[in-house]
């Protein structure tokens, strides 16, 4: 039976890209060696065995951890429905969920009647149900050296791309040139840390390409 480090358990708004709006219940997971510098979760990148703690003890924490808990798809289905949550679209994110074999998982949500949604870093092979909407928010150059992977992008629905500098753009550039992606893909553009200048060129370069601008407002109206 498979099994899943989490880091975190919670219901809220999404808030970026296509699905922004949209009510989810957020699973993220323990775990990603991509190593990009301004990551704001930084406290999932290592799995510590003696991090681990109990459910029970990890869904209490009221800030960020390194802990992580261990369950299996149906022992987390459960934990939705004690916990009371009502949303119907769940988020595997992390950290890096494609470093699990999501299979299991999205297998089991699905046929619960979930919508499931990875947001993924593109370094690892996708290994998710074939209705699951994958989020490539590619990640080149990072300190990990770990390469944006042509399978994540072949089966990406949503493109979202940080961006703090025109280096950001080019680099998606020369992403979107290797062709491996779909065509209708959907292409966001992510302002890093909503900074003034990075949300600026993100807006032009929308207009400019008829790309999509994604804004993290889960930041702007202070939720989770
Ligand atoms: S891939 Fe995501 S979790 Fe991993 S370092 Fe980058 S931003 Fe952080």
């Amino acid at each position: 039976m498979a099994d899943y480090k989490v880091n975190e358990v919670f219901e809220s708004i999404q808030g970026e890209g296509a699905f922004t709006g949209v009510p989810s219940i957020f699973v993220r997971l323990q775990g990603c060696p991509v190593g990009c510098s301004w990551c704001d979760t930084k406290h999932t990148w290592t799995v510590d065995p003696e991090k681990q703690k109990s459910v029970e003890a990890v869904m209490a924490e009221q800030q960020e951890s390194e802990h992580w808990f261990l369950l299996t798809p149906a022992q987390l289905i459960s934990l939705f429905a004690n916990k009371g949550y009502k949303a119907k679209h769940v988020i595997l994110t992390g950290g890096e969920p494609c470093m699990y074999d999501l299979m299991p998982l999205t297998n089991a949500l699905i046929e619960q009647g979930y919508s499931v949604q990875i947001e993924t870093s593109g370094t690892f092979e996708v290994k998710a149900h074939a209705e699951t909407w994958v989020t490539v928010s590619p990640k080149v150059n990072m300190q990990g050296g770990y390469e944006v992977l042509q399978q994540p992008l072949r089966i990406a629905k949503e493109i979202k791309h940080p961006v703090a500098m025109q280096k950001h753009i080019d680099e998606l550039d020369q992403l979107l040139a290797r062709g491996h992606h779909q065509s209708g893909v959907l292409v966001y553009l992510q302002p890093i840390s909503q900074q003034k200048r990075a949300t600026q060129l993100a807006v032009d370069t929308c207009i400019a390409r008829n790309w999509r601008l994604s804004l993290q407002t889960h930041k702007f109206i202070g939720i989770e």
